[in-house]
């Protein structure tokens, strides 16, 4: 077998996004290559070996809805497995996982080596090369040459990345990996325009060391959960999670030491993540505050190390250990791995389209924490995204671009580059306006379809999904017609839901809208053969039906302006009344759709109205030009 340079795609970097983007790209038929400077850290997890979570655990549904791999890595690698925000509702509960960090990377490595069209190759990119404004290739830094019809790029928090502890850093990729130097200025020599960020991670302790009789321990929930649609529902028993807390004496040693910290200090200048701050960070901004929760959360089934989740920081070593043992239950903890900050390059999302690809070089895209993200989720779902469209742009064919309304991975891609983000962006519920419809527990019927279309859901798992929407729908339809008879039986079972009796016959689904009737109680009351998760479908749709409705409608009316196309060819120097701050921001994204455009930050509503005018005229003398060439 020959060595082969000639790809129709290539993808930098083998973390989660660039997984995701040469999974989504050769599954989709295209010869696909993907660039590691180190296969043995295909999929690394730097930070906390978590997957899921508010919003997060939404992106990694709809990923798997649509064909990608993060879900079913997850659910190989679970250790520890939770449904959050259960008390605050149906529509933003969702799961966590706490994995094993080597089985995360292990599958992905296995699974990429099992995809008959994609090369993995270990080396480092120094350079895009490129032809007329489009890519051509590359060059690794050994002077190998690579050509190709698109390109990737996924190189996370590596490009000239340099270290914190303390006061003292070095040029370096997380957990001491080597950092990706000459490709920032290449990408800067192509036109792209790149920022720096930074992030910070946690002590690890030994677990042994660790006086776990004196926590509260969590385990996992009770019953079997997978993350993936097709996956195998297990329960999770042999790991817990545990919590303790700073205190005033904690927070005291910060203070004194905050000459040592380099975010005090202002050695490092660059913005840093809002909701997932550094404790140095929160001792900063709220210096009143008393007590700051931290969990201890295992990495591996194998491992002694333990994850201080909470506790990232800034600070020298030996004033983190300082700090750990202020810690109840950590009094003795041996620190295993010092937590330390990292700044890197990244490129200003707004300089990129709804697809993911750079506006000044044709056929590079750009996914992950390289777009100004930050998370797993965040960076396996750019991939995704850009690996599709790699795709979809070889092979002559429309870009895939996920509407607001259809999905989280949508509102991530769109607010990233319509609006551009001052901090690394965190997906959060609160984002997404349409959350009601966007669920953990309905990804599937939102965006099997998609993946189906793309190529990338077989003919087995197309026909598992659509028996159990099948299932589902004909179950649904019995029951709108069915009736509970008011009985003894009846009335028992609804004293136990804490719910009043009945007196009269009443329809199944009028019960089961009472917010204290589970699934599994109006099961009591019917009988079923549905498995539980589509008998959770059911209930969402029952208990919200109505807010559904009209969040329905609202998305319908939004849809017309939403998805207007705006002309290529409008020019925003010319639309008459249009503020100067709007036409420069608007010209500098040069936004797809009105929808898009309103979303640009500094352009108001009377800009959107000009905006809409404008096409329409353009249009109209379009028309009038095409009439006349007749
Ligand atoms: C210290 C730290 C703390 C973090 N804390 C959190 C957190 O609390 N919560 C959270 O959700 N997320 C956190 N993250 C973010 C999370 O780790 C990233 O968002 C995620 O790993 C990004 O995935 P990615 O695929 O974009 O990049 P990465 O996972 O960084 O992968 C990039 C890959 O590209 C390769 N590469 C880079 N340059 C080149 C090149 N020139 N040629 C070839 N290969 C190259 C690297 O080897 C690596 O495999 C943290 C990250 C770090 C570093």
């Amino acid at each position: 077998m020959n060595q082969n340079y000639d790809y129709e795609i290539i993808v930098i970097g083998g973390g989660h996004s660039g997984c995701e983007a040469a999974l989504a790209a050769s599954r989709m038929g295209c010869r696909t290559l993907i660039l590691n400077h180190n296969l043995d850290n295909t999929a690394l997890m730097p930070c906390n070996p978590a997957i899921g979570g508010p919003a997060k655990g939404n992106l990694v549904r709809e990923l798997d809805a649509m064909g990608g791999e993060q879900a079913r890595a997850a659910d190989f690698a679970t250790l520890h497995l939770r449904w959050l925000n259960t008390s605050k509702g149906f529509a933003v509960r969702t799961l966590r996982a706490q994995c094993d960090l080597r089985d995360y990377g292990s599958h992905y490595t296995k699974t990429l080596a099992s995809v008959p069209n994609l090369y993995v190759y270990q080396g480092m990119a120094a350079e895009i090369v490129t032809d007329s404004g489009r890519v051509s290739g590359i060059v690794t830094v050994a002077g190998e040459r690579f050509s190709a019809k698109r390109v990737v790029m996924a190189c996370g928090t590596y490009m000239r990345g340099k270290v914190h502890m303390g006061l003292i850093n070095f040029p370096s990729g997380p957990l001491g990996q080597v950092p990706s130097g000459p490709l920032s200025d290449s990408i800067m020599k192509a036109g792209i325009e790149l920022a720096r960020f930074r992030t910070d991670t946690t002590p690890r302790i030994c677990r042994n060391s660790v006086d776990w009789d004196s926590l509260d321990l969590q385990s996992s929930d009770p019953q079997p959960e997978a993350f993936s649609h097709w996956g195998e529902k297990r329960v999770h028993t042999g790991h817990f999670c545990a919590r303790t807390r700073t205190s005033t004496v904690t927070h005291d040693i910060l203070k004194a030491a905050l000459d040592r910290s380099p975010l005090a200090t202002r050695e490092i200048g660059v913005r840093g993540p809002r909701y997932c701050p550094s404790l140095d960070d929160k001792i900063l901004k709220f210096p009143d505050k008393e007590s700051h929760p931290i969990f201890l959360e295992p990495v591996g089934r194998n491992s002694r190390e333990i994850y201080m989740q909470n506790f990232s920081t800034y600070m020298p070593p030996d004033v983190q250990l300082e700090i750990i043992h202020t810690l109840p239950g950590c009094e003795r903890a041996l620190m295993l791995r010092p937590g330390y900050g990292i700044e890197y390059d990244y490129v200003r999302p707004t300089q990129l389209e709804p697809w993911l690809e750079t506006r000044a070089v044709r056929g590079l895209y750009c996914s992950g924490q390289i777009c100004g993200t930050s998370g797993y989720e965040e960076a396996a779902s750019l991939g995704f995204i850009a690996g599709v469209n790699a795709a979809l742009s070889v092979k002559g064919r429309e870009p895939l671009v996920l509407g607001r309304d259809q999905a989280y991975i949508g509102v991530l891609v769109d607010d990233l580059t319509s609006r551009g983000t001052d901090e690394p962006y965190r997906m959060l519920p609160s984002r997404c306006e349409h959350r009601l419809i966007m669920r953990h527990d309905n990804a599937d019927r939102r965006l099997s379809g998609i993946g189906r279309d793309l190529g990338l859901i077989d003919d087995e798992r197309w026909g598992a999904m659509t028996a159990r929407w099948i299932a589902a729908d004909s179950e649904h339809e019995r029951l709108s017609a069915a009736r509970i008879q008011a009985n003894d039986r009846t009335n028992e079972i609804l004293r136990e839901a804490g719910s009043s009796e009945i007196t009269e016959p009443v329809p199944a689904l009028d019960i089961l809208r009472r917010p204290e009737v589970s699934w599994n109680t109006l099961t009591r009351l019917t009988g079923t053969n549905l498995d539980d998760e589509s008998g959770t479908w059911i209930e969402i749709e029952t208990k919200y039906e109505g807010y559904v409705e009209r969040e329905n409608r609202r998305v319908r009316r939004l849809s017309a302006m939403e998805r207007l196309r705006i002309p290529m060819s409008l020019s925003y120097n010319v639309v008459g009344g249009l503020s100067a701050e709007a036409a420069e921001k608007l010209t500098a994204v040069l936004p797809r759709t009105l929808g898009q455009a309103s979303r640009v930050p500094g352009v108001n509503n009377v800009d959107i109205q000009l905006v809409q005018v404008a096409i329409e005229r353009l249009r109209k003398s379009q028309t009038v030009e095409s009439d006349d060439g007749e």
